[in-house]
């Protein structure tokens, strides 16, 4: 490529081409957009699960909703449910669970009735997720958010996807293409610098040069741009989030019929915990653990007496929890695990990916100069990944388990201090819409109540309850609730149900 007015993209994972689809739907041929990348060398191929952020952008790409379901084998995911993180199971096997749905809690104008869960009896009251939406009993039921003809990427209820993470980067490298994403096969093996230290060319030995006014850094945790060529620094976050080792598998169905759970489960074990994700074909398990307290061979025992027997095979991916503070350099930007990653835990790497994408289309420098758009986006992605932290950590802290590894995940030293602030303040009130900046967030108030009160957080109101007089009109309202809840479950077909049908050529559109 010659001259100006193009982006170049190095690696072809979720995040290059997404990043390369996005563009060229926004840049529409004014921009030249080229990816690079190499089979040879290949993706990291996990990431199985999505944030519902994903329907917009899919849709934004023009993705048809059931082709997507069908080339990226994917199912519909409508939260993750949590099981054995408040304490492990008793010697009478006596378990905790609870679901974070992607539902918000059901509001009225002006009525929350978050205040009117807390002031009943926390022996009798039915889980706080149970209590405010209808979609823990949905997905409990194993039935699909939506019906066939409800409309690409809508439905009665707020869900995301999970997918076999190679065939998601196939499925939009398809799109790239059509948009007019030139593709390279290739590697990258060498960058020239201009003399301010921005990139001038990056060089192949299959394509020759590459040069471009912007660079995206797609390549994965090699950061060859981000990392190798400009030097910028990974803040690692392992004194908050501990855990930095996976062993993931795919394990089939034990028949064509199974039902599929339409919800990430996620099991606490001593040490971290273990992903169950229900594809279309088989099952992707992960144990995801800290070595710090425990060793490889501990984990791939969990792993195994989760599974229940050892015919699979798994493979280790190590990862540093962490984020590049400067992730816009010059013309370089890194976008995905070049640009940090922190833990598997509630599906945030595809959120970033979408996050910095939607920021790089309108920060792109058309007149030149893009130190003040990257300064603004540095600033926004550190916000981001901090507050993301402090999301995942809430998950940690609230823990009462008794092992090391979760003792050390209650210690103050290791919790960030706005988080400490945060739990400080719902020990009195509920988590507000006013806590956060929303522009920054990907987790809203309410994401924070169903992982606060799922956990059993106690949010003292006994000295308000003259405040929330109307408990008669609230009890109505969880009643209703609870009725859309059990008419939802018989009308919705089941998740496998829905899946079979748009295999066999359903279409969701309207
Ligand atoms: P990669 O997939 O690694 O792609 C890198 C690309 O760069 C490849 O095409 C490679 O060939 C190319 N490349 C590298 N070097 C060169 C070179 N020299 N020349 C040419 N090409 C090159 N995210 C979620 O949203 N949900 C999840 O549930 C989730 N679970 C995860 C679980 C684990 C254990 C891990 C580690 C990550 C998980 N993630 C998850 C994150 C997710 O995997 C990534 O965000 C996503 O796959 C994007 O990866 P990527 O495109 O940045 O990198």
């Amino acid at each position: 490529m010659s001259g100006k007015r193009g982006i170049v993209i190095v690696g072809g994972g979720t995040a290059g081409w997404l990043a390369a689809a996005y563009l060229a739907r926004v840049f529409d041929g004014r921009v030249a957009v080229t990816l690079l990348e190499s089979s040879e060398i290949g993706i990291i191929g996990v990431g199985e699960g999505a944030f519902p952020t994903i329907r917009s952008t899919l849709q934004f790409l023009g993705i048809d909703e059931s082709r997507f379901i069908r080339a990226a084998s994917a199912t519909f995911k409508q939260g993750i449910r949590f099981d054995d993180w408040l304490h492990a199971a008793t010697p009478e096997g006596e378990r905790h669970r609870y679901l974070h749905p992607f539902e918000a809690p059901f509001y009225t104008e002006g009525t929350s009735l978050v205040p009117y869960w807390l002031l009943q009896d926390h022996a009798t009251r039915p889980p706080f997720a149970d209590a405010m939406t209808i979609q823990n009993r949905v997905a409990e039921a194993q039935r699909a958010p939506k019906r066939p003809g409800e409309g690409d990427y809508a439905g009665p209820l707020n869900y995301a996807y999970h997918f076999d993470a190679a065939r998601l980067a196939e499925v939009l490298r398809a799109r790239a293409v059509e948009l007019g994403v030139r593709h390279l096969e290739g590697k990258l093996t060498r960058v020239d610098q201009a003399e301010d230290g921005s990139i001038a060319r990056v060089h192949t030995a299959e394509h020759g040069a590459l040069e471009g006014d912007l660079y995206l850094d797609c390549s994965g945790f090699r950061a060859e741009l981000i990392g190798k060529t400009l030097g910028t620094r990974l803040k690692s976050v392992k004194h908050q989030l501990f855990t930095e080792r996976a062993l993931a598998c795919k394990l089939p169905y034990g028949s064509p019929d199974a039902p599929i759970e339409s919800f990430t489960v996620a099991t606490a074990h001593p040490a971290g915990w273990t992903w169950d994700i229900g594809l279309q074909g088989a099952r992707g398990i992960g144990c995801v653990y800290s070595s710090a307290h425990m060793d490889d061979a501990e984990a791939a025992e969990i792993l195994r007496g989760y599974i229940g027997h050892d015919d699979y095979s798994a493979r280790i991916i190590p990862f540093e929890p962490g984020y590049r503070e400067t992730q816009w350099v010059k013309n370089c930007v890194a976008v995905g695990l070049a640009g940090g990653f922190l833990e598997p835990l509630e599906s945030t790497g595809i959120v970033l990916i979408e996050a910095a994408v939607a920021m790089i289309a309108d920060f792109y420098p058309h007149h030149g100069r893009a130190d003040a758009s990257a300064r603004r986006f540095n600033q926004l992605m550190t916000a981001r990944y901090e507050t993301i932290i402090n999301f995942l950590k809430l998950h940690y802290c609230l823990s009462r388990r008794d092992e090391p590894f979760w003792r050390d995940n209650r210690n103050t030293a290791s919790i960030p201090e706005a988080l400490q602030a945060l739990l400080e303040a719902w020990r009195h009130r509920p988590p507000s819409r006013f806590d956060f900046l929303v522009d920054l967030e990907s987790f809203a108030f309410f994401n924070y109540q169903y992982i606060l009160y799922g956990m059993d957080f106690r949010t003292d109101l006994s000295g308000a309850r003259a405040d929330f007089p109307d408990m008669a009109g609230a009890e109505k309202l969880f009643a209703r609730i609870r009725s859309f809840g059990a008419r939802a479950t018989e009308d919705l077909p089941t998740h496998r149900a829905l899946i079979r049908q748009i295999n066999e050529g359903a279409s969701l559109g309207a």
